[in-house]
């Protein structure tokens, strides 16, 4: 008893530089996010020009320099105080806060981990100024006169000099300018009013004159995105109620590999939010190739009172009072705008016609399907075999031609990226024009020919009447089988598939909970599933089409994304975009041996489903090389 007692550490209060040191582990975690704090002090103080310095990378100097209303003398030591913040007052101020800051912490959190000067003054005579210097030690601040122009100067020293485990976190100086011009990136984003410099060892990396025009405002994207960003991006504007949306969009065939280029602002506040970024990913999915990530700058405004920034300290998420009235706009604003920016845009978003011709058609020679029903030929079941035959084959054919009007004199590579333009302009004329295939070919191949073998399990060599076609699988198979299911969906008969041995998954209780309200929903895209204890669930049966997929994973996804949204009549809506992840699931994987009769079986298919060709998402499914182009390769007959 007596020991436990003597053991027992007492309660203190932490000294004032601890308490920094520890909230500053939460808001500073390297040069860049200083750089984030600072800067955004300056554009709260009204900055018109706004300057950054940084050397090594910001762990030598991190320098912000504005011209904004500047800080009285009385205020000064109050800046470098924790919880000392001239931007609210109250509860409600914080309910409807527009400015970025509001927590009175950078300050005082950065110059516990540095030696922090700052230089302001809040009069116009230039030989007015106070100076302040904090350096880590004590929090005690001492200020004198130093002259300076209207405005604020911060030199944020040797960062985490006095928090070595922390300073040994930093990485190069190149990944840690990497990272400050990264933030800096962001924020001359969010402001086109401010003219933005920013040096590194004194050498200008960005000098950004106000966005007064369009014109400007592109110039601005351009030198802090890069020409191509702007070149394949479009703007749009769309507006519904109180919230607003404007920026620019990059085209689906203007995609990349890393996430990188995606700048998204709530109220002028950059935010990296889950809600946002699904319902980003919902409105490219349709367009884009599992996989790539979309490019875009975008604005997003509304009412503060409805938005709360203080959920996270570096106040990265945002949480919406209304989140599925904001997902639900940001989704159809950026699909229909990525719908206009598409070839075919019709076709695509109007599936009755593909449905009212697939209830037209005879049914395609099922026994072939039957056939060769196994994994590639998810359709084996007879009623899937209602493809939409000779009139898909037909449609598939004119935008065969649309694309490849010379296609004798040309190697063929509809590769889209550069030519949205003539796509457009030649998908628009075939629709107009007769159904007819003028080059219908004497050997009455089919347009995709037949396989000749697998490359490195990744594409499908084939033979057509033209010469030699190049079938991506995975990125073909994915494509079909995503139509088949929204086909079939819409028709509203999924066709499904018992499993022979139900599948047993270790569920949450928020899964469980999902199953249970979404039976419907659920039901309705074909999966069943049974709640068989308080955290298991069991896959009885899963769509037809997507048998081969991984149960465990295609339910998880599933639930995750009902989850989110709720029962609503909107999940309607919702099906397709789950649609296309689920088929991501279904689909034949690259690396996969196939068999010559399996790989004609998937031609068949692509010539049978609808947009299995690439142009209208933004990569292609197969390509083709002519005898002319392979001639030309090896100049024969020159
Ligand atoms: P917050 O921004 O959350 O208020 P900070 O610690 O970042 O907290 O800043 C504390 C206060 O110092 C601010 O509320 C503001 O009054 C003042 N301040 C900081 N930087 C500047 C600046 N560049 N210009 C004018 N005032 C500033
Ligand atoms: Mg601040």
């Amino acid at each position: 008893m007596t020991e436990t007692t003597s053991a027992m550490p007492r309660i203190h209060v932490l000294d004032p530089r601890l308490a920094n040191q520890i909230a500053a582990g939460e808001v500073v975690e390297r040069p860049a996010s200083v750089t984030k704090e600072l800067i955004e002090n300056a554009i709260d103080a009204g900055s018109q020009r706004i300057e950054v310095d940084i050397e090594a990378g910001g762990a030598r100097l991190i320098k912000i320099r504005d011209d904004g209303v500047g800080i009285g003398e009385q205020d000064l030591p109050l800046a470098l105080a924790r919880h000392a913040t001239s931007k609210i007052d109250s509860l409600e101020d914080l309910e409807g806060v527009s400015s970025l800051g509001f927590r009175g912490e950078a300050l005082a959190s950065i110059s516990s981990v540095s030696r922090l000067e700052l230089v302001s003054n809040a009069l116009d005579d230039p030989r007015q100024g106070w100076r302040v210097v904090a350096e880590g030690r004590g929090m005690e601040t001492r200020v004198t006169p130093a002259p300076h122009p209207r405005g604020t100067s911060v030199s944020v020293r040797d960062l985490f000099f006095n928090t070595p485990a922390r300073r040994k976190f930093l990485r190069t100086e190149k990944t840690e300018f990497a990272h400050v011009e990264e933030a800096f990136r962001r924020q001359a984003l969010s402001r086109y009013d401010i003219a933005w410099t920013l040096r590194h060892n004194q050498k200008v990396v960005h000098q950004l004159p106000p966005g007064n025009s369009e014109a400007a405002r592109e110039r601005r994207i351009a030198s802090l995105l890069g020409n191509n960003f702007i070149e394949h991006a479009r703007y749009i504007e769309r507006e519904a109620g109180a919230l607003r949306l404007s920026g620019w969009v990059g085209l689906p065939t203007h995609s990349r590999a890393q996430a990188d280029q995606q700048y998204f602002f709530v109220n002028g506040r950059v935010v990296r939010d889950r809600l946002v970024a699904h319902a980003v990913r919902q409105a490219y999915r349709d367009v884009l190739y599992n996989g790539r990530h979309p490019v875009f700058v975008l604005y997003l405004t509304l009412d503060p009172d409805v938005v709360d920034v203080n959920v996270h300290p570096t106040k990265h998420e945002v949480r919406f009072r209304d989140g599925r009235m904001v997902h639900d706009f940001l989704y159809s604003s950026l699909h229909h705008s990525l719908a206009d920016a598409r070839p075919n845009a019709e076709d695509v978003s109007g599936d009755s016609s593909s449905l009212t011709s697939a209830q037209e058609e005879a049914p395609a020679d099922p026994a072939r399907w039957q056939q060769q029903g196994m994994a590639l030929s998810p359709s084996a079941s007879p009623s899937n075999d209602r493809h939409p035959g000779g009139e898909r084959v037909r449609r598939f054919m004119q935008g065969y031609q649309a694309l490849h009007p010379d296609h004798e004199e040309t190697l063929l590579t509809p590769q889209p990226t550069g030519h949205e333009g003539e796509s457009i302009k030649a998908q628009g004329n075939v629709r107009e024009a007769p159904l007819a295939m003028p080059h219908s070919d004497p050997t009455s191949a089919p347009p995709l020919g037949y396989a000749l073998g697998q490359l490195h399990g990744v594409y499908i060599l084939a033979q057509n009447a033209h010469g030699l076609v190049l079938v991506d699988m995975h990125a073909a198979h994915e494509r079909i089988v995503y139509e088949r299911m929204k086909n079939q969906l819409a028709a509203s008969r999924v066709d499904t598939q018992p499993l022979l041995v139900p599948v047993s998954l270790a569920a949450s209780r928020s899964e469980v909970a999902t199953v249970e309200s979404e039976r419907e929903a659920i039901a309705t895209l074909g999966v069943e599933l049974d709640v068989a204890g308080p955290e298991t669930l069991l896959v009885r049966q899963l769509p037809a089409l997507l048998s081969q997929a991984d149960p465990e994973a295609l339910v998880r996804e599933m639930l995750e994304e009902l989850a989110r949204f709720g029962r609503t009549h909107q999940v309607e809506a919702r099906i397709h975009e789950l649609l296309s992840s689920m088929a991501c699931h279904g689909s034949v994987r690259a690396n996969r041996r196939l068999t010559l009769d399996e790989m004609n079986a998937l031609l068949r298919d692509m010539e049978r489903t609808e947009r299995s060709d690439q142009c209208n998402h933004g990569r292609p499914t197969w390509t083709q090389m002519d005898m002319k182009a392979l001639d030309r390769l090896f100049m024969r007959g020159q």
